[in-house]
């Protein structure tokens, strides 16, 4: 996901030779590049259809139609890659959840039983202090903390407003 992203972004700024979409006015007025569209070599051209633009100089697309179809392409690529993390940490949550409320209490679990059903230890969305020492790890309402090396205790944590 993050190398359709780059990519795209990689050949949108080869095409047009000038700064990615986040540039605001006074930083391209302030930007060589500003000086080289001055120039009668320099040709400007659209980040969507790479087409040659007449006009003013901070013009990046040749109409409202090229200028759409750059921003959705960019829209559904954020989309994929927010869906995709969304996923793994609703699988996280879904994991924790099962083993909390299958032992209808605070549990204990190893590392490799969490791996073995398909937990991911990077993703998570918060942390909370348990102690000085100890941070818990939590995938929305259910969390875990390592004890010791390998083992975790995981925690349910219905106060919303505590996070
Ligand atoms: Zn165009």
């Amino acid at each position: 996901m993050e190398n359709y992203y780059n990519q795209n972004h990689t050949k949108n700024n080869e095409k047009n030779g000038t700064q990615p979409l986040t540039i605001s006015n006074d930083q391209q007025n302030n930007s060589p590049h500003f000086t080289q569209t001055q120039h009668p070599q320099f040709v400007k051209t659209c980040l969507e259809c790479n087409a040659k633009i007449k006009g003013r100089v901070d013009k990046r697309f040749c109409d409202d139609n090229c200028r759409s179809a750059f921003h959705n392409k960019h829209n559904r690529t954020q989309l994929l890659i927010t869906r995709e993390i969304n996923a793994v940490l609703r699988r996280n949550r879904q994991i924790l959840k099962d083993i909390f409320e299958t032992n209808h209490s605070e549990t204990i679990v190893s590392k490799q039983q969490l791996e073995k059903k398909g937990f991911s230890f990077e993703f998570l969305t918060h942390s909370k202090e348990k102690s000085k020492a100890e941070q818990a790890k939590y995938c929305y309402e259910f969390g875990y903390l390592e004890l010791k090396e390998g083992q975790f205790k995981i925690y349910k944590n219905q106060d919303i407003t505590g996070f």
